[in-house]
């Protein structure tokens, strides 16, 4: 599903999941702005997970102790968003954002195992990855919903800004087409969601 840029793919993909105020979700802090600012984007708040040192992509054993920190509400296991208490307590944790840099795929192996056994949904974030490839998958097809960017300084530039959002789930399909297009439903001027203005601009 092309769409307008990396940054409106993200928002797209948190809005297709239906992410919103209340929610959270894990990212990495040592990424381009976009992969934090479209979960503040859709309402919801970031929780950092560390990257790791040879890779410098999500630290997996961290984003364990996240998930059990947040659960719990104890920083001590892991940091936490310096929110009241009370927000802490009640912040629902919705997603995983994880990010492929500088060319190299995250660890989605095992990503995607920890954030099935806690009912969490995966983004791969590919912005940085488009062409590369791991475990025979091409990047953006390694977790539920892959979001990568066309900005010219990106490994696949277009001619201004663009992105794409990929997926292989029909429903999840529909519901980004209507998304990018101000929640149309099946007539030009029937609006059944909320959306954006996203579409891929033509050359
Ligand atoms: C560039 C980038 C984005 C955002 O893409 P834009 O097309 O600039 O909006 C998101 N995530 C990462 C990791 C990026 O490098």
């Amino acid at each position: 599903i092309s769409c307008a840029s990396g940054t409106d793919a993200l928002v797209m993909a948190l809005m297709a999941k239906g992410v919103g105020p209340g929610d959270a979700v894990f990212t990495v802090p040592f990424t381009f702005m976009a992969s934090a600012e479209a979960i503040a984007t859709v309402g919801a708040t970031p929780v950092f997970v560390d990257v790791e040192a040879g890779s410098f992509n999500m630290d997996v054993a961290a984003l364990e102790r996240a998930i059990e920190a947040l659960a719990k509400a104890d920083a001590s296991i892991h940091p936490l968003p310096r929110l009241p208490e009370a927000e802490l307590k009640a912040l629902r944790p919705k997603g995983v954002i994880a990010v492929d840099l500088f060319g190299l795929t995250a660890d989605y192996a095992a990503i995607n195992t920890i954030a099935a056994a806690n009912g969490l949904f995966v983004i791969e974030d590919a912005a940085q990855s488009f062409g590369a490839s791991a475990n025979n998958a091409r990047a953006g097809s390694l977790a539920e919903i892959g979001c990568t960017s066309f900005f010219p300084a990106k490994p696949l530039g277009c001619y201004g800004d663009g992105g794409a959002i990929f997926v292989n789930d029909s429903e999840l399909d529909t519901i980004l087409r209507s998304i990018r297009v101000h929640g149309q439903g099946e007539d030009k001027y029937e609006n059944v969601r909320m959306g954006i203005t996203g579409r891929l601009d033509a050359v």
